[in-house]
């Protein structure tokens, strides 16, 4: 087959390098998650601070969550021994728990309590009744349909003391911020941020803002990229644009790598003239692989510089996006502790034809969205050329499709990664 973009693929593998075969994208997964390791050194931060950050020890529980027993219904305690075969009783009503104000005297046999959510259950109680299951008023209150140990939630029942609450190399999310109040903890360690540097290359980049020459173009790449860095919570190097010159590529990307823990590039790293990165990264660096089986993406170059990671992201914008959420992304993840974890896909039905030739595993800029019937339906964004960045900007998903696959007709199942989302 030969690649839409005309460059000759004989085999799903590019020799102009003249080295190696293109990997697959589950191979180039398995080298990246091998050959990265999580930085070191750690700060102790507020419990707000740490959100999008990864832990760096485990946190282990002093307290009981919830800390009481206590009610989860507004209703009223009692003893379980006092309802009849039926689930009924006749109870003498002795006072009210509050949420905050516990009842200061034990339930008896043949007594209740009012009780509200949350409050602690009374001594001698161990169920609760549901308000709507009640009747009566005053003294004598009647239930009806209970069960002994309903609607109790048990001292610890969430998180018991000296319990693993959350494990180091967690991130940190919304919930984990919760669970971390809940114990009680005004502080937490946290991994430090990586530091990632992050050049466009082309002698055509032009800054917005700038006056646009004959022959060039405003960089977007480097707007793609820091948007999505951001929202990993990196700490972003901005290092501007590099001239398609090899001695400025090299000084530059050695120098960027000496003070990060990543180096990202776009941009010159196919088998053109002017294309240096790849050049680069083959002779001063340590190469993981430099031509991948995807599309868009095929000339993604991954290696190391010392101690430095490095990511030669193709130049066009959607190649630029594609690659960094397929690889770059759980690669950092993992540099900031995290695990490293393949982008999940989920399954939805075509909404449309995905055309495709085999060969390489594409992922196609489509829509997902909820069809009449309720089933999750993806139709694509139209042209998918991989320098027409509006594809990616109309899009909230890619459709994933196997190499081998000849693509997929309207009303099959495709895999499909939402942008966003709870995956
Ligand atoms: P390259 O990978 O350097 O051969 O670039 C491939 C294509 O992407 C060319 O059409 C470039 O002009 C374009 N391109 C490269 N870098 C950027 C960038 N930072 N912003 C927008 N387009 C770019
Ligand atoms: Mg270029």
């Amino acid at each position: 087959m030969s690649g839409a973009n005309g460059n000759s693929d004989a085999c799903g593998c590019d020799s102009g390098h003249g080295s190696g075969s293109a990997l697959t994208v589950e191979q180039a997964h398995e080298r990246v998650a091998a050959s990265i390791r999580p930085v070191c050194g750690h700060e102790t931060v507020a419990v707000r601070s740490a959100l999008g950050r990864v832990l760096a020890a485990d946190v282990v529980s002093s307290l009981n969550i919830p800390p009481n027993t206590n009610a989860a219904m507004d209703g009223y305690a009692f003893r379980g021994a006092d309802l009849d075969s039926d689930g009924c009783a006749e109870l003498a009503l002795v006072g009210t728990a509050w949420a905050g104000h516990p009842l200061e005297r034990s339930i008896g046999p043949g007594e209740c309590a009012r009780i509200m959510t949350g409050a602690p259950v009374p001594k001698g109680a161990d169920s609760v009744v549901m308000q709507e299951r009640t009747t009566g008023a005053g003294e004598r209150i009647r239930i009806e349909g209970a069960a002994a140990g309903d609607n109790v939630r048990a001292a610890g029942e969430d998180i018991a003391p000296g319990e693993l609450a959350l494990a180091a190399g967690t991130l940190v999310r919304p919930a984990e911020l919760g669970v971390l109040a809940s114990l009680g903890l005004t502080e937490v360690p946290v991994l430090r941020r990586p530091r990632v540097a992050v050049f466009a290359t082309g002698d055509e980049l032009f800054e917005p803002g700038q006056p646009l020459k004959s022959g060039g173009l405003y960089d977007s790449n480097r707007y793609t990229v820091w948007g999505m860095l951001t929202r990993l919570g990196m700490e972003i190097d901005d290092r501007g644009h590099l001239p398609d010159d090899r001695s400025a590529v090299e000084a530059s990307l050695l120098a960027a790598a000496a003070e990060n823990d990543a180096v990202i590039t776009t941009g010159g790293v196919s088998v053109g003239e002017a294309d240096h990165v790849g050049a680069v990264v083959r002779e001063q660096g340590d190469v993981g692989f430099w031509q991948l089986r995807m599309k868009p993406g095929r000339p993604l170059n991954f290696g190391h510089f010392g101690d430095a990671m490095f990511f030669g992201l193709p130049g066009n914008p959607v190649s630029a996006m594609v690659t960094f959420y397929q690889f770059v992304q759980p690669a950092l993840r993992r540099l900031a502790g995290a695990p490293y974890r393949v982008p999940a896909a989920l399954r939805a039905r075509a909404g449309c034809d995905f055309p495709k030739r085999p060969g390489r595993t594409e992922f196609q800029r489509a829509v997902l969205a909820q069809a009449a019937d309720g089933t999750p339906s993806v139709a694509h964004t139209g042209h998918q050329g991989s320098g027409r960045l509006t594809s990616m900007a109309r899009a909230n998903c890619f459709v994933v499709i196997p190499a081998d696959s000849a693509g997929f007709a309207e009303g099959e199942w495709v895999d499909v990664q939402p942008f966003e989302g709870l995956v």
